[in-house]
């Protein structure tokens, strides 16, 4: 992954907790997304321009639109930079958006790692306020559903913002022989997969094909969630966690479904041969992130571009304090909210208590490497 250069930062202070008025305006935030929708779109500019300035969300109920690579969204919430089994990394790349089911999930999976004995989640990149493509790194992470969690324990300390921007990740994967380094592998990291993968709104996680054939080569008993596991380039030093498309979002565009198994078969071996890692014949034809229009997008991004900005980030900041993960949250903030409530808990209504079921999962396909 290329090395973001840190840039200034904004130290984000403590400050109250954010109250989400389920109902307050929902009716606005709708009517603005849809009125704005009617515009004619704008291709003028490259995409990843106009979503990388974004600071703060579209106010609006949370919804994906478009495919992972290819999308934006609404309705965006923030995880907190600190909860007690969480440290979000890389704070001045402002990704610490996402769909509120995927910062529920991230932070359910904090408590329930911490259970399983792993200290705590280091939070990588999961999406820009808006999504849409990004200035540097990941061509998905466009539609708030994916997020990446450091395969490093978090520390027991408060790391500083310095540290946050510059502290190393452990590479858990030999570069030449693509297996993990069996001096850094814990039992515990195998712990943490099969925790991520345990949800059913969870749909893939990718990892370093070293790490996918550590586990298939030391897994015993229930193997099933191995079929989550899918081994993809980078992911050496963090996990991709991809959740499936929620409720709410009828323009969000599902993954291909994958093949029954455990994945540990011939397209795991297909990463030990030769073939994945030949350089790439085009080295200088442009990622798709770097020429995409807002044409290139679904034509709902530009009303998720022009919609309107919430008060602050900490208005739409959720702290999840154990609310169980709830699909389509009928969260709605108001472009200038209400503040809060100094009950534990933050309002993220279970308007639909359950999951559907979780389709069948799709293996990634051998393919030419992609440029990033
Ligand atoms: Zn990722």
């Amino acid at each position: 992954m290329p090395v973001v250069v840190p840039k200034p930062l904004r130290t984000l202070g403590s400050s109250p907790r954010a109250c989400f008025g389920r109902h307050a305006l929902a009716a606005l935030a709708v009517l603005a997304l849809a009125g704005l929708a009617a515009r004619p779109a704008a291709a003028e500019g490259l995409a990843k321009d106009l979503f990388g300035a974004k600071k703060l969300p579209a106010v609006a109920a949370p919804q994906s639109i478009g495919f992972y690579s290819k999308g934006c969204f609404a309705g965006g919430v923030a995880i907190p930079m600190d909860g007690p089994k969480w440290e979000v990394m890389r704070p001045s790349r402002n990704r610490r958006w996402g769909h509120p089911t995927m910062i529920a999930l991230i932070e359910k999976l904090s408590r329930d790692a911490a259970a399983d004995g792993w200290p705590g989640l280091l939070v990588g990149d999961i999406s820009q306020p808006r999504g849409g493509p990004m200035l540097t790194g990941h061509a998905s992470h466009q539609i708030g559903l994916d997020a990446d969690i450091w395969l490093t324990p978090m520390p027991d300390r408060k790391l500083s913002i310095d540290q946050r921007e510059n502290m190393s990740a452990t590479l858990l994967v030999d570069e030449k022989t693509h297996l993990v380094k069996d001096a850094l592998w814990v039992p515990a990291h195998m712990r943490l997969l099969k925790r991520a993968a345990s949800y059913a709104e969870v749909e893939r996680i990718l990892v370093n094909p070293g790490i996918k054939k550590k586990l298939c080569d030391t897994v015993k008993g229930d193997r099933a969630w191995l079929r989550k596991v899918r081994p993809f380039w980078g992911h050496d030093y963090h996990f991709h966690i991809r959740i499936g498309c929620q409720p709410g979002s009828p323009n969000c565009k599902a993954q291909e479904n994958t093949a029954p198994g455990d994945g540990c078969d011939q397209s795991l071996a297909w990463w030990f041969t030769e073939e994945p890692w030949r350089p790439n014949k085009n080295p200088d034809r442009p990622k798709a992130r770097d020429v995409m229009t807002m044409a290139s997008l679904p034509a709902a991004c530009q009303a998720v571009l022009d919609g309107p900005d919430p008060a602050s980030a900490e208005a739409v900041t959720f702290y999840g304090d154990g609310v169980p993960v709830a699909a389509a949250p009928t969260l709605t903030v108001a472009p200038a909210p209400a503040r809060a409530s100094a009950s534990g808990a933050a309002a993220l209504p279970a308007s639909i208590n359950a999951f559907a079921a979780t389709p069948e999962i799709g293996i990634p396909l051998p393919r030419p490497r992609p440029g990033n």
